[in-house]
C-alpha cells in the first residue's frame, strides 16, 4: 500500500541522522497518501469527512512522535478504508446539469446512483448566466457534466478548454442528433434599414417532448459509458421517461388539435419548436433572450399586431417581470397568463413540488385556454 521505504536518502549525513531521515520520508509519503485521499473526498463534497481527516492527521502526527510508525500505519489503513467506504455509499456519479429541464433528466434516469447539481440557481434566468470560479470547480469535479447545447450556453466551449487534466467531467451536448430551427431574424432597427441579424440556433428544444426524447438519450448513453456498473438501471429508467414524454406528445397532440386560433402572443421567443410541433404560431414581445426589450416604436406594432390577431391572453413567464405583457394586455383588453420555459424553476414552484411534467401540463391547460381549443 505504502512504498515507505523507496525514497531516497538524503547523502553526507552523518549515520546517527540516518533514523530521522528515514522517519521523515515516512511521513512525507503517509502525507501524500492523506492529501490523495482528501482529494478524492474533497471531489464529493464530503466535507464532514475532510475536517474529521484534518482532525486525525493532526492525531496521527501526535502518535507517531510517541509510538512510531507501526501504529500509525495500522491506524492510517483502518481510517482509510472506513472513510472510503462511507463516502462510497453516500455519494453517486456526481452530475452536473446546466439548467433544470437537464437536471430533472438526469436525477431521473440516474436516480439512486447518480448525485446531480443543477448550475444555474433556482430563480435565476439562464440566457445571461455565466460560471462564476466556484462553478467551474464544481463542473471539474463533476464525472458528468450535462449542457444543453444548440448556443444557450455560449461559455461552455471556454471552460472545457480550460481543462486540461485527464479529471476532466465528460461533457454531453444534450441537443446532439436534434434537428435545431434557426433563432428567428430580429430585425435591427436602430440602424433604420431593417437589416436582418442571423442569431444561430433556437436553443429552447427540451420545450418540445420529442426532441427531449432525444436529450433523455443523449444522457442514458453517457451514463452507461460512464458507469456500466449501472447501465442498466440507466436504460431501464431512460424508457419510463421517454415514455412518459411520449404520453406528453399525445396529450399536447390531441389538446391542441381543435382550436378557435391560431398564434399565441408571448413574452420571450422560448416556443418555436412547441409552436412547429403542434401547429400554432408565437407571436414574441421580446427576442430569444427575455431581456431583449421592445422599443416603443415595436411596441406600438405588437400592440396593433396583438390586436389583428384577436388575441384573448398575452403569455408572461414566471422568471421575467411581466410588465410588458400587462401592458400589451391593457391595451388591448386582454388577460395575461403564464407560460413557463421551463429555464428554471421559481423557488416557490419548487417548494411547491412543481416538476417539469406538471409545469408542462399546465402549459398545455394556459394554451388551450389562449388558443380557445376544445378539451380533446
Ligand atoms: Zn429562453
Amino acid at each position: 500500500m505504502l512504498n515507505i521505504m523507496s525514497g531516497p536518502l538524503p547523502t553526507g549525513r552523518a549515520p546517527i541522522d540516518r533514523a530521522s531521515s528515514i522517519s521523515s520520508i515516512k511521513a512525507k509519503n503517509i502525507c501524500l497518501f492523506f492529501m490523495g485521499s482528501i482529494d478524492t473526498l474533497y471531489q464529493y463534497r464530503q466535507v464532514e469527512y475532510l475536517r474529521l481527516y484534518f482532525g486525525v492527521l493532526r492525531a496521527l502526527v501526535e502518535i507517531q512522535k510517541r509510538r512510531g510508525m507501526f501504529v500509525t500505519l495500522l491506524l492510517c489503513a483502518f481510517l482509510v478504508s472506513a472513510c472510503s467506504s462511507s463516502a462510497g455509499q453516500a455519494k453517486g456519479q456526481s452530475v452536473v446539469a446546466t439548467i433544470y429541464p437537464l437536471q430533472y433528466f438526469a436525477s431521473q434516469i440516474g436516480g439512486s446512483h447518480v448525485q446531480v447539481t443543477g448550475l444555474v440557481p433556482t430563480g435565476v434566468e439562464p440566457h445571461e448566466w455565466e460560471p462564476s470560479t466556484k462553478d467551474i470547480t464544481t463542473i471539474k469535479r463533476a464525472k458528468l457534466f450535462v449542457y444543453n447545447g444548440a448556443g444557450l450556453e455560449p461559455w461552455v466551449d471556454r471552460v472545457l478548454e480550460e481543462f486540461h487534466s485527464s479529471s476532466t467531467p465528460v461533457a454531453v451536448d444534450s441537443s446532439s442528433g436534434i434537428e435545431l430551427l434557426e433563432a428567428a431574424h430580429e430585425e435591427d432597427e436602430d440602424k433604420g434599414n431593417h437589416e436582418e441579424e442571423d442569431i444561430g440556433k433556437d436553443p429552447h428544444i427540451w420545450l418540445d417532448p420529442l426532441r427531449a426524447q432525444q436529450q433523455v438519450k443523449n444522457i442514458v448513453d453517457a451514463l452507461r459509458v460512464s458507469d456500466p456498473n449501472n447501465r442498466s438501471a440507466y436504460t431501464e429508467n431512460g424508457a419510463m421517461l421517454t415514455k412518459r414524454l411520449q404520453d406528453l406528445h399525445q396529450a399536447y397532440s390531441s389538446g391542441l388539435r381543435a382550436c378557435q386560433r391560431r398564434d399565441i402572443v408571448v413574452s420571450h421567443n422560448a416556443y418555436s419548436y412547441l409552436a412547429k410541433r403542434y401547429n400554432f404560431n408565437v407571436i414574441p414581445i421580446a427576442g430569444l433572450s427575455p431581456e431583449a426589450e421592445p422599443s416603443p416604436a415595436k411596441m406600438a406594432e405588437l400592440v396593433s399586431t396583438a390586436r389583428d390577431h384577436k388575441a384573448t391572453h398575452i403569455f408572461f413567464e414566471t422568471l421575467v417581470s411581466p410588465a410588458l405583457a400587462n401592458t400589451i394586455a391593457k391595451e388591448i383588453g386582454a388577460k395575461t397568463l403564464a407560460l413557463n420555459p421551463l429555464e428554471g424553476l421559481t423557488k416557490e414552484e419548487g417548494s411547491k413540488g412543481e416538476d417539469y411534467f406538471s409545469i408542462m401540463n399546465q402549459n398545455l391547460k394556459n394554451l388551450q385556454l389562449a388558443l380557445g381549443c376544445s378539451s380533446g
